[in-house]
């Protein structure tokens, strides 16, 4: 068995900079460590990003969710419609409310929820939609939220993986009742952990603001039964740092997933959905051959590469149903993505070189049995 290649070029690379680690240490040193300025400057900042919406800082993306779900009242007897390709995230925070998932198809181009699939799921118990903006691409919103608005649901945007995503100019995260964002380290901008939910709604922020922490806005009043989700200012220090750093490093993405678009003839390259603004958290090809002997290739190439997802939410087994079978679920283009993604390296930090690697042993790989 070969050895690790010397030049292993990693899957993903979380910075940690030097203004990062300043502004953590600045913090420390101020005392002021939970949910104090810094999370209130990061909370209006991050505004920027979603159309000026209101912004409320949470502990991670999962929290963002979950509060979002519990904010809206929704509970037992509710359904939600979500993909099952995506992170097991979506579904557990419609779970861990007492809410049912549906699971739903996506569009074989995108990724992401096919509406028309979503439209056919909707029953009297639907309650809202949750569409995923996948690897960074945004999901069908104009007609996502056009048939949220025939039936009354709510949508929130699941956007843990698409921070400054949009479609026909509109940011993800800018459609929904909410949009809900994760700063997990390999996302495309983090706080060590850290999430965000914005909405437009400035009630639906209060109601927020008073569940991430025990129902109280001022100490000691507690007026409704909260959690504590809060956000440390250490956490916010390093996410207002990230911050002013998003738009190279989406730029720098776009660019990397540009050459390999270019580059790249012996995989499927992944489709931009017009007007369509993609951030390429992940660049996310589709094998034609043996994925297995792809993968195993492209490490033996020094190339860091990934499946996200290899099994979808409605095959992990708390989403099995009693019999330990999945539920009648009918996701065809789910479970075709499912065994045929590989996603490569497109983080900010690839040198010219790396891209050329990639391409270069994705060409190889992609003929690889
Ligand atoms: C990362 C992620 C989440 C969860 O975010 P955390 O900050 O890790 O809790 C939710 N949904 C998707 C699609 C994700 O990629």
């Amino acid at each position: 068995m070969p050895g690790p290649h010397p030049d292993f070029i990693p899957p993903a690379r979380p910075i940690i900079g030097d203004a990062e680690i300043e502004a953590a240490v600045r913090v420390l040193r101020s005392g002021r460590v939970v949910q104090g300025p810094e999370v209130a400057a990061f909370e209006e900042e991050f505004g920027e990003l979603v159309a000026g919406r209101h912004c409320v800082a949470v502990n991670s993306g999962t929290s963002a969710l979950q509060l979002t779900l519990l904010a809206l009242g929704f509970g037992p007897g509710d359904e939600v419609i979500v993909p099952s390709f995506s992170f097991a995230a979506s579904a557990n925070a419609v779970r861990l409310v007492g809410a049912e998932p549906i699971f739903v198809d996506i569009e074989p181009g995108s990724f992401c929820l096919d509406p028309e699939a979503v439209a056919a799921a909707v029953t009297p118990r639907t309650v809202a939609v949750m569409p995923v903006h996948l690897y960074g691409h945004p999901a069908a919103m104009d007609k996502i939220m056009a048939l949220a608005q025939r039936h009354g649901l709510a949508v929130v945007e699941d956007a843990a993986q698409a921070h400054g995503a949009s479609l026909h100019g509109t940011p993800v995260g800018a459609f929904g009742t909410a949009g809900c964002f994760s700063f997990y380290p390999t996302k495309n901008m983090h706080s060590l952990e850290g999430g965000m939910i914005s909405t437009a709604d400035a009630g639906l922020a209060r109601t927020l603001r008073l569940l991430r922490n025990q129902g109280m806005e001022q100490r000691y009043a507690n007026e409704i039964v909260g959690a504590n989700m809060r956000m440390t200012d250490v956490a916010a220090a390093i996410g207002r740092v990230q911050l002013t750093q998003l738009a190279e490093w989406t730029e720098q993405r776009r660019a990397n997933a540009k050459y390999l678009d270019s580059n790249i003839t012996g995989m499927v390259t992944p489709p931009v959905a017009d007007a369509a603004r993609h951030v390429y958290h992940q660049y996310t090809v589709r094998t034609r051959g043996d994925r297995d002997a792809a993968q195993a290739r492209l490490t033996e190439l020094g190339i860091g590469n990934a499946v996200y997802y290899p099994i979808p939410i409605h095959r992990l087994k708390p989403y099995l149903g009693e019999d330990g079978q999945p539920g009648p679920w009918e996701l065809p283009e789910t479970e075709r993505a499912a065994a045929e993604v590989i996603s490569l390296p497109v983080h900010p930090s690839l040198s010219p070189a790396d891209l050329e690697r990639i391409a270069e042993a994705a060409n190889l790989a992609g003929g690889a049995r």
